[in-house]
């Protein structure tokens, strides 16, 4: 089956089924099985304990009405109360530290599984998905479902236990008055329905808001250099104000159908409460049923106030839990478009070079394409590659290091068609250093052993050296146990070049492609840079991006693309004699301070100078 159409498989597809959704759960209920049963005991136990105070208050209030009640007698069944009160402090703690603590396994677990789930998937969809999305998945979705399966749990169990108890205990007094009692109920559970159909929608487009204002956040940060540079503060904070505006109206929506529910539910536990006071006060009157009786049962329909509440309020969690866990369900479907197809093969080595055949590449998002009809040989050797911004230079990259799928017979790495080949095994054959650099706040030592955790310092050293950066890491404060990155040093854009060019150089692969990642580099720097890359990388295959004539002319071949299309390739005099883009970056370039004519010219001085740098 084709690649793509296996990944398509995981898109557009209908919202999963509630069963496939609770799926995601319910091992993890099963896991916790035991830690669960002890709390809803526990929970279970203190609902009974309280149940038998109104028990109590009746005994105490029948012997007062009778006459019959002494002081010790009073005394007793206030120490029985306190004693009662005194065990549902202790269990009270035991549920709560057993329940809650499980939701919170629950939400680590759940987010494990996010997150190692999102290192699968590729480019395709962080192109699809902001991180703010992504954000507010691990943060605002996980909680309410947290909430949902914690607390959400004790109300709801806690409201069963409760109402049927009280309502066993109410019938036990009298059958007609308990109906009474309850006959508002249906109402209650009608206005429940209604409103928590209206608060699921409410609740999905806050979580929308909620990611736009985290996305706006996260790009103003990274951006933080951009927006002072162009006085953009105002403007950030007019668009911040105008986010979090609506982000507080659509939550004040939800709150005003939270408001109403639980009026609503407080409500229908009053009328309740005045049919008893009426009817039970006349059954009192007419000696149907004793004055402790009356008094047990209005503690009980009490008691019930809460679990009718908590229908509610429990409805509410499970709601924003349900949709909460649905869009975790969705992310955690989204599947990879670049998967291995089985069975995978290893590439054989040790010829590691590319062939593409007529390759066509267009961006998911995009209706023209990147790349048309490029058909090349790569490797062994440095092959540069050069051409006007945009020309699809990075996408050829990109394409080579795997980020991106490719359909059959266009690319093949070390003669096999890379569709046939095990991704992680081409990958970690290749070391890509990217046009944007990316660092980490962490030491420049494990800045640049990232792709080898395992390299030791003289290694790390090495690569260094290679990169032409040793002896400015020497100077840093702590040389390369100096922090980098937001809380530590910050470096200059050619320094974090050579920095991930080194962490490259250190993984040793046989295939390195450095995409225009020497940009920012002064031309001695940059020269001291191609003198170590040529020793160090003999026999491999090296794909340099560079806008520079003068590195172009240290490189075996090059090739000039253009509008996604190779136009030209070449060595360096012969492109100088023909080509007329080379030609004029070749003039353009022949002023800049360092590029002099003995560098760079039309005669022999180009193959004269790779001489000289020790081929
Ligand atoms: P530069 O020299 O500026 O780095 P380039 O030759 O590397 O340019 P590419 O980055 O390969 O150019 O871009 C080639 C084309 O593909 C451009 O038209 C660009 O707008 C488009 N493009 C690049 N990345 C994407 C993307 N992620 N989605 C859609 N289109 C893209
Ligand atoms: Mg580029």
């Amino acid at each position: 089956m084709n690649q793509e159409s296996t990944a398509q498989a995981g898109q557009g597809r209908p919202p999963a089924g509630k069963r496939a959704v609770l799926g995601l759960v319910l091992p993890i209920f099963f896991r916790y099985r035991r830690r669960l049963a002890l709390g809803l005991v526990a929970l279970i136990a203190v609902d009974f304990l309280q149940l038998i105070i109104p028990h109590l208050l009746k005994i105490g209030v029948d012997g007062l009405a009778d006459g019959t009640a002494t002081t010790n007698h009073l005394l007793a069944i206030g120490g029985l109360i306190l004693l009662i009160a005194f065990f549902v402090a202790i269990l009270r703690f035991a549920w709560r530290y057993l329940i809650v603590g499980f939701s919170r396994l629950l939400e680590r677990h759940l987010r494990n599984r996010i997150f190692s789930h999102i290192l699968t998937l590729d480019r395709h969809f962080f192109e699809r998905r902001t991180t703010g999305d992504i954000m507010a998945h691990a943060s605002n979705d996980l909680l309410a479902v947290q909430m949902a399966c914690g607390m959400g749990l004790v109300a709801a169990v806690d409201a069963l236990v409760m109402s049927c108890a009280a309502i066993g205990f109410m019938v036990h007094i009298h059958l007609r008055l308990t109906l009474l009692a309850l006959l508002p109920m249906p109402l209650l559970a009608l206005c429940t329905r209604l409103l928590s159909a209206r608060l699921h929608q409410r609740f999905n487009i806050v979580q929308e808001q909620f990611s736009l204002l985290t996305e706006f956040v996260r790009t103003t940060l990274v951006s933080i250099r951009l927006v002072k540079a162009y006085t953009m503060e105002n403007l950030q904070k007019r668009d911040f104000e105008k986010l979090g505006r609506s982000y507080v109206h659509s939550n004040i929506r939800v709150a005003t159908i939270q408001g109403l529910l639980f009026p609503v539910a407080g409500l229908v536990g009053n009328m309740g409460m005045l049919l008893v006071l009426y009817f039970g006060g006349r059954l009192v009157i007419a000696g149907r049923i004793s004055l402790g009786d009356f008094v047990a049962f209005i503690t009980y329909l009490y008691m019930l106030v809460w679990p009718m509440m908590a229908i509610g309020w429990v409805t509410n969690l499970g709601q924003r839990g349900m949709t909460s866990l649905g869009r975790i369900h969705e992310l955690l479907s989204a599947a990879p478009r670049l998967q291995d197809r089985l069975p995978a093969k290893r590439p054989a080595m040790p010829v590691p070079g590319f062939r593409l055949r007529d390759l066509d590449f267009v961006y998911p998002a995009a209706t023209h394409p990147a790349l048309r009809h490029v058909s090349l040989d790569i490797g062994p050797g440095i092959l540069g590659l050069t051409g006007r911004t945009g020309s699809g230079k990075s996408t050829l990259c990109k394409l080579l290091a795997r980020l991106y799928p490719v359909a059959d017979g266009c690319l093949f790495f070390a003669g096999s068609d890379v569709n046939s080949l095990s991704l992680d095994a081409v990958r970690s054959r290749i070391g890509y250093v990217g046009q944007e650099t990316v660092l980490f706040s962490d030491t420049v030592a494990a800045n640049i052993a990232m792709g080898r955790p395992g390299a030791c310092r003289a290694e790390i050293e090495e690569a260094a050296r290679q990169a032409a950066i040793h002896h400015e890491i020497l100077q840093l404060p702590k040389g390369y146990e100096t922090m980098i990155g937001e809380r530590g040093v910050k470096l200059s854009g050619g320094q974090r070049q050579r920095l991930a060019l080194a962490r490259a150089l250190l993984c040793r692969r046989p295939v390195l492609i450095i995409d225009d990642a020497l940009s920012a580099l002064d031309v001695e720097t940059e020269y001291a840079v191609i003198v170590a890359l040529r020793q160090g990388l003999r026999g491999k295959t090296v794909l340099i991006v560079s806008q520079r004539i003068k590195l172009l002319s240290e490189t075996d071949e090059i090739v000039i693309m253009e509008q996604g299309t190779v136009v030209d390739r070449g060595g360096h005099e012969e492109l100088f004699r023909r080509n007329a883009l080379y030609r004029f970056m070749y003039e353009k370039q022949l002023h800049e301070p360092g590029v002099g004519t003995n560098n760079v010219t039309t005669g022999q001085s180009a193959s004269s100078l790779k001489q000289g740098i020790n081929v």
